[in-house]
């Protein structure tokens, strides 16, 4: 089906190929989610195909980590993940259909004669590529039995345009393509033919990926031509090559900016899935200047159009922003449970959840959530930080005994009450409401930042919280 065609009756087929060598990384994250969004929202087919032929490199954990954090992201695909290494004897079948019909031939060029020619065009600074010297030769030129790998003839003269969706018309100098290996001495195919046969027999209509592949395309593209005319049915794809993610420094996004890997920002970062979603979303795709988006918005106005030509930057800070918000908005008891684990055993999940409109108003990632809630838990005595300790002063003691027993004579356990008890003591007391807050809240959480004293105070309850106020107060001592 031609590819602009699919557009308009909604048989768009779109693919994230990640080679399976590590995590899977934020670039590639975007990758996938562009072209997935991409099919979604033309009503068309979001494929996965993992690109394993590299064995060495490869890895059934890598793999599991990828699919993992595609899964996290909310991205699902309308099919079984393709196995690129499991295809090779149709790569190998398209290699020899090229072959026999002479639009590849058998290179039987030894390395050392390679390595000659590498070097003669290094003396003479010229371009290292293949000079074509099996051609026109015939096999029978060689010797009885020697290896061959098999090379594409790819056109000598003329250019090749491609009218990218992203980068606009771009065109190459057909001299400038090699004839490069389609099957290698051992009969094993290369990356290079992989893709293309996968691409066609995976049916996609468009391939959308990271523009360090856009050279790839005009090598691709005279595999697509000569199948095109030997057995029909092999049309150009829609391209759109995406500008990588650069670091906040302006380099190409790599570890040395910090993490890279999807599962670094589940796991250490405290990232939600939606708001990675969002974040990717917003790298490198706009919709005038709207900043957040739910998953059925984005497919709805996700297209090519809004993908920009230069590359984007990286920005933590933006995150972490983004994340604060997408926590505030979400359940209460969804991020209960997700904190908990890491609360320990005595985490009630009920209280989480209770506490976590107060906690969430604070906190832009899930650890700093689970932070914010450890007070919530903590075992008497409580341990204090440093600034809380220092809070904790004889007059600020003194204090709390006052408070602990107005408070206890509080029947009416509430936000409102509590207050306007504090309120007059205070005035009482001739002091700053702070006065009596500040100690109030080192003593019942043993920190100095926390949620509102009052919702501290509901939250822990009556008996625990004239626990923890009593285990810090102390009578003034009389003469000092
Ligand atoms: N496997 C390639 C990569 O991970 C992508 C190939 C492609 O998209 O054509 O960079």
């Amino acid at each position: 089906m031609a590819s602009d065609t699919a557009v308009k009756t909604g048989q768009v087929v779109t693919r994230f190929a990640p080679s399976p060598t590590g995590f899977l990384h934020i670039g590639g994250a975007r990758t996938a989610l562009f072209n997935w969004l991409f099919a979604k929202h033309h009503g068309g087919k979001a494929l996965l195909r993992i690109e394993d032929t590299d064995q060495k490199r490869s890895t059934q954990e890598a793999i599991d980590k990828i699919l993992e954090g595609l899964g996290w992201l909310g991205l699902e695909y309308d099919a079984e993940p393709v196995f690129q290494s499991k295809q090779a004897d149709r790569h190998r079948e398209v290699a020899l259909k090229l072959l026999e019909a002479g639009y590849a031939y058998k290179c039987f060029a030894t390395p050392e004669e390679l390595e000659a020619m590498r070097a003669e065009q290094r003396a003479n600074k010229l371009p290292l590529r293949y000079d074509g010297r099996w051609r026109d030769r015939l096999a029978e030129e060689a010797p009885e039995g020697a290896p061959f790998v098999v090379r594409l003839k790819t056109p000598l003269s003329g250019e090749t345009s491609i009218d990218d969706a992203v980068q606009g018309r771009v065109t190459v100098k057909n001299e400038e393509i090699d004839d490069y290996i389609l099957l290698r001495a051992d009969g094993t195919p290369t990356y290079m033919l992989a893709v293309v046969v996968d691409d066609h027999d995976m049916g996609c209509t468009h391939i959308i990926r990271g523009d360090d592949h856009l050279n790839n395309a005009f090598r691709q593209l005279p595999i697509i031509h000569a199948m095109d005319e030997i057995e029909g049915g092999w049309p150009e794809p829609i391209y759109a090559h995406i500008p990588l993610i650069h670091g906040s420094d302006g380099a190409k996004l790599s570890k040395r900016h910090g993490a890279v890997g999807v599962e670094a920002y589940r796991d250490d970062e405290g990232v939600l899935p939606e708001a990675l979603f969002n974040y990717l979303l917003r790298l490198g795709w706009g919709h005038g200047d709207r900043e957040e988006f739910t998953k059925a918005e984005a497919i709805e106005l996700f297209d090519l159009d809004g993908v920009g030509k230069s590359a984007s930057r990286f920005d933590i800070k933006k995150l972490q922003n983004m994340n604060g918000n997408y926590i505030r908005e979400a359940e209460d008891g969804r991020l209960a449970a997700l904190i908990a684990p890491s609360l320990g055993d005595d985490a009630d999940l009920p209280l989480l959840t209770r506490a976590m409109p107060v906690l969430k108003e604070r906190a832009k990632t899930v650890h700093e959530l689970a932070e914010g809630a450890g007070f919530l838990f903590a075992k008497r005595p409580l341990s204090m930080t440093e600034k809380a300790a220092k809070m904790l002063d004889d007059d600020a003691r003194a204090r709390l005994v006052q408070v602990s027993a107005r408070f206890r004579a509080e029947n009416n356990w509430t936000i409102e009450a509590l207050e306007a008890t504090t309120k007059a003591l205070a005035e009482e007391l001739d002091l700053g409401f702070g006065k009596l807050a500040q100690p109030l809240r080192a003593a019942l959480t043993g920190t100095t930042t926390s949620p509102g004293i009052f919702d501290v105070l509901v939250l822990l309850g009556k008996e625990e919280a004239l626990a923890r106020i009593d285990a810090q107060a102390a009578p003034a001592q009389a003469g000092e």
